[in-house]
């Protein structure tokens, strides 16, 4: 009984016109959100006109990280508040790209988890593990750490909520999807962490995100994957043909 939820990460792509263009070319094609959700997470100087554009329809919009604090001194920050105010509700965080450029820790991370939640808005909390790590057979014990870590504090309640991406690093933008037994292996050792750390009715709320190099031509593998409830979606959500094959996958 999880809704399916897709969503775009524009990472830094797109300016607010490309934006308003974009939703113009969705808008009216999009799935009933009963059925799936669609989401684009956009860069923060893009949402305003995003959310304008995509009033009164079923598009969802998500900034693509945040500060922990509301206001104060921290030049150059983005509010979760004003995020809340704007009328964004989902928020990225710890995506691989932040955690490896920008160190972000998961400590970080789970202060930011709180922030959001503690504003109404809904994280999408990105996990998933080096090639390296994979090659050394450690990629379970390396997304169950991150997720004990990024979630230390959070309530079962706010945990219910939450969405979870799997986003193996390796399959980022390389063309290179994990496999879909690999991607349902992994979301279903997340799900079981998470009714490890809470209970089994918290587990079965969490919706779990696949991402890495997901497609129209694998998404429908992708989702039919128990365990699997989304994609996360880089390169294929920048162009309005792919992401509305994307969202509507179940036609
Ligand atoms: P690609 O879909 O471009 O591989 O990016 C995945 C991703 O990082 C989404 O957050």
């Amino acid at each position: 009984s999880r809704t399916p939820i897709i969503a775009g990460n524009w990472k830094l792509n797109m300016n607010p016109k490309e934006t308003v263009e974009f939703v113009n070319a969705v808008k009216d094609q999009l799935p009933d959100p009963s059925k799936v959700e669609s989401v684009i997470c956009a860069p923060a100087v893009d949402l305003d006109a995003l959310l304008k554009a995509a009033e009164g329809s079923n598009l969802h919009v998500g900034a693509e990280n945040c500060y922990w604090e509301n206001s104060g001194a921290f030049t150059g920050e983005t509010s979760p508040a004003v995020l809340k105010e704007m009328g964004v509700q989902y928020v990225i965080i710890g995506h691989s790209e932040r955690r490896d450029y920008f160190h972000e820790t998961d400590e970080d991370i789970n202060k930011k988890a709180k922030a959001i939640f503690a504003n109404g808005l809904t994280p999408i909390l990105c996990c998933g593990e080096s090639l390296e790590i994979r090659e050394a057979g450690k990629e379970k014990e390396w997304v169950v750490s991150q997720i004990k870590a990024d979630l230390e504090g959070l309530t079962s309640e706010q945990v219910s909520k939450l969405v979870i991406a799997y986003e193996p690093i390796w399959a980022i933008g390389t063309g290179k999807t994990a496999s879909s037994d690999q991607a349902e292996e992994m979301c279903k050792t997340i799900r079981e962490t998470v009714k490890d750390l809470y209970n089994e009715e918290t587990a079965e709320n969490v919706r779990i995100q696949y991402g890495g190099s997901v497609k129209p031509a694998n998404i429908k593998e992708l989702m039919a994957k128990p365990n699997i409830d989304g994609g996360l979606v880089g390169g294929a959500s920048l162009v309005p043909d792919s992401y509305l094959a994307l969202v509507n996958y179940q036609d």
